[in-house]
């Protein structure tokens, strides 16, 4: 590199730190699979090869820098480096700043994180940051690069904490594409075999789609010349296979290699949990194999990274990932290659959004991977895994594709209160129904154990009905479109709209009940005034004095937990849909029987006001509400323990630990003198 020293236009720049620590925990720890360096070099390199030929096909001079798409490796064992070389975009000298060192991907601290959890250093590829697994391998990495609209420049670094990039005046110019130079370890000389170079592109890059050659030299001895002298040829082998597997039946494929051409495809150090190789022929015609992955990735729902994982192909030509067009959202999970034989191969992003055969396309990908996802289904273990990793995509999907809803609905799994360990379907649900029941009932919150003993569910489990525990918060979002299942409604045990059917006789009762308890309700309703919109007698509690429901179009108070919890929300909508609360009372439990008596003896008495906001807070945090403020409500329990303990209050000391219970505290000093 001395001459490139002379040129002096060598620039050093701090690698970003939490890069710089990543690189440390590559070259200070202990990994036994570092053979992944490769793999990882030889997927950058198909990645720019992928680009400029997508580049290629809007402006064809774009190859006319080096027409042919390749990779190369080399190995030189005097040197002691092994250099992976390929034709793809290359990089400006910016990308090359900014790519290799200064900006730091979002992966680079999950998957040091993950590392510490015990992550396994293949999963690198994953989190974006595959580049410096050269580093496992190599103890300096000199990257030389072209871009069609840059010069040509070295990056160079030892990675101790910095790396360089310099103008490549003198070195041998790659007209377009990529070299890294990898100075190996000591240790680590075997990756200069031809052997274990060649075993290592089988087991991890047989599927790029670019060939790869490995060269080799050849040495041959003159036997006529008279100089004794070695003459060296150098030699390229072609060695992966490169025929595209989508091309290939189905039923010449073997597991083995339809993992390894996800792996590859993906980065996944797993098998995927499931795939699909199918061909559409007539109206249209594609190839297409999709994969369902083993777990979900870090970044699953984040919004920056890309919406999709499909490679789109035309005619075997590598036109784009990422295509928004082919697989909605929610499906962003899933993986693939879909190649088409019937769209133009220059085609843009811009056409693409209006393409009809692409729609098309997509409802027929769709239609794949939900069945796809019940053949998973068909396999308890499996479809564990896979509802484990994603079943907020199933319930996205429920919310935002009103065409496929039925059939996702098919794919939810849920616990219940006859469920025990193992989530029910709606289907199970449904057979399991008791005679005359007509709706299916729901209850959501913010953990199985907090709705499994909620009042709300009193009635309904007295009655035998079983009851689903939505606690995703996506459930909240998806039940307000799904809304039936196979004809029964889906009931949420915490809204106004919660109906029971009751006999003749409980119908009675209950009227006569209501009647009775008029009057109380009315003086409630007086106390607590704007916090609540009625009061009314309830048939859903069974044990507990009251609860607070919500409007069946209003946010319930689930809802209102995880809109409080969104920071950004807009504070007027939430007033909004904060829906009105209606509070229900228990007309067979004893404290509203006593509450009944002492308002209808004396509709003023202090202890009712007093046990009435008592009651509305509880029922606050028992119906799922935060409480609005804490400190009154625990000053009035502090209030009723005292009471329970006969200790007298003493006014002039308390009033720091016991502030008034409302706001009239001189009303209140004076009734207990009263008293
Ligand atoms: P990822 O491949 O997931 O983007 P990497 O750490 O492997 O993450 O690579 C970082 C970036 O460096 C790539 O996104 C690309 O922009 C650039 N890069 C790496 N290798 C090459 C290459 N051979 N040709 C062109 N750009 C490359
Ligand atoms: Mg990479």
């Amino acid at each position: 590199m001395a001459d490139v020293e002379m040129s002096g236009e060598r620039e050093t720049f701090a690698f970003q730190a939490e890069i710089n620590q990543l690189l440390s925990l590559i070259i200070n720890t202990f990994y036994s699979n570092k053979e992944i360096f490769l793999r990882e070099l030889i997927s950058n390199s198909s990645d720019a090869l992928d680009k400029i030929r997508h580049e290629s096909l809007i402006d064809k001079s774009k190859l006319d820098t080096q027409p042919e798409l390749f990779i190369r490796i080399v190995p030189d064992k005097v040197n002691k480096t092994l250099m992976i070389i390929d034709s793809g975009v290359g990089m400006t000298k910016e990308e090359l700043v900014n790519n290799l060192g200064t900006i730091a991907r979002s992966g680079t601290k999950e998957f040091m994180e993950a590392l510490q959890e015990g992550a396994d250093v293949s999963m690198i590829g994953q989190f974006g940051v595959g580049f410096y697994s050269a580093y496992l391998v190599a103890e300096r990495v000199v990257v030389t690069t072209k871009h069609n609209d840059d010069e040509q420049y070295i990056w160079e670094s030892h990675a101790g904490g910095s790396f360089t990039v310099t103008r490549d005046i003198n070195g041998e110019p790659l007209g377009r594409g990529t070299k890294i130079t990898l100075f190996l370890k000591d240790d680590q000389l075997d990756f200069l075999e031809e052997r274990t170079i060649k075993d290592l592109v089988k087991k991890h890059s047989e599927f790029i789609s670019y060939p790869i050659y490995l060269w080799v030299e050849k040495t041959t001895e003159k036997e006529v010349s008279d100089d004794e002298e070695e003459e060296k040829e150098e030699e390229r082998q072609k060695i992966n296979k490169q025929k595209p597997i989508w091309l290939r039946k189905p039923e010449d494929v073997n597991k083995e290699e339809y993992c390894s051409f996800y792996k590859s495809l993906t980065n996944d150090w797993e098998d995927p949990l499931h795939w699909k190789h199918f061909s559409v022929e007539g109206q249209l015609e594609f190839r297409a194999i999709l994969f369902i992955p083993k777990r979900a990735p870090f970044d699953l729902f984040d919004t920056k990274k890309k919406l999709n994982n499909i490679k789109l192909y035309v005619r075997r030509v590598f036109i784009m990932d990422n295509c928004e067009e082919l697989i909605p959202e929610y499906l962003g999970f899933v993986k693939g290659v879909i190649d088409s034989d019937d769209l133009p191969l220059n085609i843009s992003r811009e056409t693409l959004q209006q393409n009809k055969i692409l729609k098309v396309k997509r409802k027929n990908i769709v239609k794949k991977c939900i069945e796809m996802f019940s053949e998973i289904a068909e396999n308890k273990d499996d479809y564990a895994k896979f509802y484990d990793a994603f079943s907020k995509n199933i319930k996205l999907g429920i919310h935002e594709d009103s065409q496929n809803r039925a059939k996702l609905a098919d794919l939810l799994r849920y616990y219940s209160s006859n469920s025990g360990d193992e989530m029910t379907s709606l289907k199970d649900y449904v057979t399991r129904m008791k005679k005359g029941q007509k709706d299916i009932y729901y209850i959501t919150g913010e953990s199985r154990k907090a709705v499994e003993n909620s009042p709300f569910l009193e009635r309904l489990k007295k009655k035998g009905y079983e009851v689903l525990f939505m606690v995703d918060a996506i459930d909240e979002y998806a039940i307000t479109q799904l809304k039936e299942y196979e004809g029964h409604k889906l009931v949420s045990a915490t809204k106004e709209v919660l109906k029971i059917e009751e006999t003749e006789e409980e119908k009675q009762q209950k009227e006569e009940k209501r009647k009775s308890f008029e009057n109380l309700c009315k003086v409630i309703k007086d106390i607590l005034g704007d916090k609540v919109e009625k009061v009314v007698v309830s048939d859903r509690i069974v044990d507990s004095p009251c609860v607070l429901v919500t409007g069946e179009y209003g946010w319930s108070a689930n809802m209102e937990r995880i809109m409080k919890a969104q920071a950004l929300r807009d504070s007027s909508i939430s007033a909004y849909m904060a829906s009105k609360r209606t509070m229900e009372i228990n007309p067979d439990n004893g404290i509203m029987e006593e509450l009944r008596k002492r308002a209808e003896a004396d509709k003023n008495d202090k202890s009712v006001k007093d046990l009435v906001l008592l009651l509305y807070d509880t029922a606050l945090l028992n119906s799922g509400f935060s409480l609005d403020d804490p400190n009154t409500f625990s000053a009035r329990i502090h209030r009723m323990l005292k009471l329970g303990l006969s200790i007298e209050e003493d006014e002039n000391a308390g009033v720091e630990e016991m502030p008034s219970l409302e706001e009239d505290q001189a009303e209140e000093s004076k009734m207990e003198e009263v008293d």
